[in-house]
């Protein structure tokens, strides 16, 4: 149960109040908020008297539900809103990992050409094996801080562990929680106590019930601005590198209140399909894209079989505006 205490109970009252029905505490900039388990049904007397409103829920996917918040979340992201109703579709891009600062300026070049606001690009990457390259580390993360003041883009990259989770919160504008970082507890926790805005990628072999309550850790932090990212999920196919689960995205449109963004370059992992289910996303009546592109696929240090060229995601993004158009949406 979600229970937003009185305006004027003040933090000690709050956090003894928290104490007594053994509940997680925030501030939300309004009221302090109360969580306990979703078993609980009704409020306990010894509350009601500290209570402005209380919204019991059908599991743990809590603070993330349609039960607490009927309507959706809007969240900052690249100087702009997504979510609630403002029918905006950001569109995201980048290479997969920042390899050299000529790369990566050369990619933020194509952004501003095309008006895309956020740059994305992994400087501490989550490899499947030890021998490939694993990022470049602090000085990745220095080079996308020089592209946002070179360029005013916003900066998206990914922290892989825990050890670096200060350095990517400091450096970066949005913080990416990977696939296969999605259930480190030590970053959800960090993320929670941030203000900036979260993107968490659901693990590839995640349930969508998991998936939102991961996002609960960060949520129950006191931070708000959490983003859901659908990349695929592991099937028995093997064809494509991934399968990316729309059913999926439309339980997470029905059931939960944080805003969508859709990954199809790590769900196919190749670029012959990126467009198709780029498409397909956005008719759907998503929040977001995140597309990988490099300035020469072939050669990428990482992910080279998925990454666009500059001119298949030219041609992609100006294709995506008249998909948009027709179920509502704005390219931002
Ligand atoms: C990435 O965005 O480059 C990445 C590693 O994604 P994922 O965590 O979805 O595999
Ligand atoms: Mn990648």
């Amino acid at each position: 149960m979600v229970i937003h205490l009185n305006k004027n109970v003040n933090e000690t009252k709050a956090l003894e109040l928290a104490e007594q029905v053994k509940s997680i505490h925030f501030f939300n900039g309004a009221n302090h908020v109360l969580v306990t388990s979703s078993k609980l049904k009704e409020l306990p007397a010894s509350l009601q008297e500290y209570t402005e409103a209380f919204f019991p829920t059908s599991s743990d996917i809590q603070l993330a539900s349609r039960e607490y918040l009927k309507e959706r979340r809007t969240v900052k992201i690249g100087g702009q809103h997504i979510g609630g109703n403002t029918n905006n579709t950001i569109v995201i891009t980048g290479p997969c990992s920042v390899e050299s600062e000529e790369q990566i300026d050369i990619s933020a070049k194509l952004c501003v050409e095309l008006g895309v606001k956020v740059l994305r690009a992994g400087a501490f990457k989550p490899r499947t094996s030890p021998y490939t390259f694993q990022g470049l580390g602090l000085e990745g993360l220095k080079l996308l801080a020089k592209m946002r003041e070179k360029y005013g883009l916003q900066i998206i990259t990914e922290v892989r562990d825990s050890t670096h989770v200060d350095d990517i919160i400091e450096y970066a504008d949005i913080v990416q929680i990977g696939a296969k970082s999605m259930y480190d507890h030590g970053i959800l926790k960090k993320c929670g106590k941030t203000q900036k805005t979260v993107l968490l990628k659901r693990g590839f072999g995640t349930t969508l019930q998991e998936f939102a309550q991961a996002a609960e850790f960060i949520l129950s932090g006191g931070n708000p601005n959490v983003i859901l990212c659908e990349r695929g999920i592991r099937t028995f196919e093997t064809k494509t590198r991934f399968t990316l689960d729309l059913c999926g995205v439309a339980w997470l449109k029905e059931y939960t209140n944080l805003p969508i963004i859709l990954d199809p370059s790590h769900a196919i992992g190749y670029a012959y399909g990126v467009a198709d289910l780029a498409r397909a996303c956005v008719a759907m009546g998503i929040d977001g894209l995140l597309i990988e592109t490099h300035p020469n696929p072939k050669v990428a240090l990482s992910d080279a079989d998925q990454q666009l060229d500059f001119n298949q995601f030219r041609a992609l993004y100006a294709s995506l505006q008249a998909v948009a158009k027709s179920v509502g949406r704005t390219i931002i």
